[in-house]
């Protein structure tokens, strides 16, 4: 349908640009959101999966394999260790160069159009005051010692917990660390240290997510989702709003074959964002990372609500798995599944986040 006609009401806002195959703008449109949700979840995902790592490394290599040489491929892999398997900042700095990005357009073209359209300053503010949350939440989160097991709380560490005798079996001692491990603490290969209650290593924190910093690390993410709604919202309504301002949707055009159309959905679409592309780029990105990062809060404010990490969430539905030496069930043992036996109701469960005994233990003794 809009394969190349030129529409009247199109030829009359850009009659330069009148003979620009427009259907294409969408498919780029498309195309973009597919790669930003594929991005995210390759990213987010792929930090914290063993598996899917090395599933995507193996098939990497297979492609690779046939169509790059292979020092680029070993450069390649050089370059993924060092993102997913040392600690540095270059997450930390495109979460940074991200957030700029989204908010100097929000500061730069929304906030004056929204002015214009007599927005309530309360509403245009909310995504900076969200935003100041946040970058507090983010910094905590990425300097708190998420609780680090040294030599000198190794014993207070190894009284927190119950040993579970199935995923934390009682005397066993990391083998880099030579400390005895506490239940429900784990080696982190990439800060190469023990943390206690050890949730993952989050490689847009640079930190591990641990008993001393999960409560930083939740605020953190609930605030960043918050601020990517409000901004997915008010640009939104923004551009609804000048849609029904603008009367554009009771209009007509020309289509390819000469007839009158009325305008519908998927012209008004390709109409805003041949008109303000920036704006409808940005919303496509926070609307996907608003479901994204939505979806990510409700599952970690869920495990949250029944005490449960992420390492044990993962471990859990592999406990007893035959092929993992740590987990391989005695030959005489009955089959014993995995049992959550740190849940104490739901108030206790998010006091111990938001208030570890431990942190204050540490704090007194300083
Ligand atoms: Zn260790
Ligand atoms: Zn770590």
């Amino acid at each position: 349908m809009f394969g190349g006609g030129t529409p009247e009401l199109y030829a009359e806002s850009y009659p330069d640009k009148r003979n620009i195959p427009r259907m294409d703008f969408l498919v780029l449109f498309f195309l973009y959101l597919a790669l930003v949700l594929l991005g995210f979840v390759m990213i987010c995902v792929g930090s914290k999966t063993h598996y899917l790592q090395g599933l995507i490394s193996r098939g990497a290599q297979v492609i690779f394999s046939y169509i790059i040489p292979e020092c680029l491929q070993r450069a390649v892999l050089r370059v993924l260790h060092y993102l997913f398997h040392t600690r540095n900042y270059t997450f930390v700095i495109l979460h940074l160069i991200l957030q700029g990005m989204v908010y100097t357009e929000y500061t730069w073209e929304i906030f004056g159009l929204c002015q214009q359209l007599e927005f309530s300053l309360y509403y245009l503010f909310l995504p900076y005051l969200l935003l100041i949350v946040n970058l507090v939440f983010f910094t905590l989160s990425c300097v708190t010692d998420p609780g680090t097991i040294t030599k000198a709380n190794e014993l207070l560490f190894l009284q927190v917990y119950e040993f579970d005798e199935v995923m934390f079996p009682k005397n066993v001692r990391c083998p880099t660390c030579d400390l005895r491990k506490p239940a429900r603490s784990k080696h982190c290969s990439v800060c190469n240290r023990c943390v206690h209650r050890f949730d993952h290593h989050c490689v847009w924190v640079n930190n591990c997510v641990g008993a001393w910093n999960t409560r930083y690390f939740l605020s953190y993410l609930l605030t960043l989702t918050a601020s990517a709604a409000t901004m997915a919202v008010v640009s939104t309504v923004f551009l609804v709003r000048l849609v029904v301002m603008s009367d554009v949707y009771l209009q007509t055009y020309v289509d390819d074959l000469g007839h009158l159309q009325v305008v519908d959905t998927v012209f008004l679409v390709q109409y805003l964002f041949l008109t303000f592309p920036r704006i409808v780029f940005l919303v496509g990105f926070v609307v996907v990372l608003s479901f994204l990062l939505g979806g990510y809060l409700c599952f970690s404010l869920y495990l949250a609500a029944i005490n449960q990490t992420t390492n044990e969430w993962y471990k859990g539905s592999r406990a007893w798995c035959q092929h993992c030496p740590h987990m391989a069930r005695p030959p005489a043992a009955e089959p014993q599944a995995y049992r959550n036996i740190h849940s104490h109701g739901l108030w206790s469960n998010l006091r111990e986040i938001f208030l570890p005994a431990t942190a204050r233990y540490e704090r007194k003794k300083k």
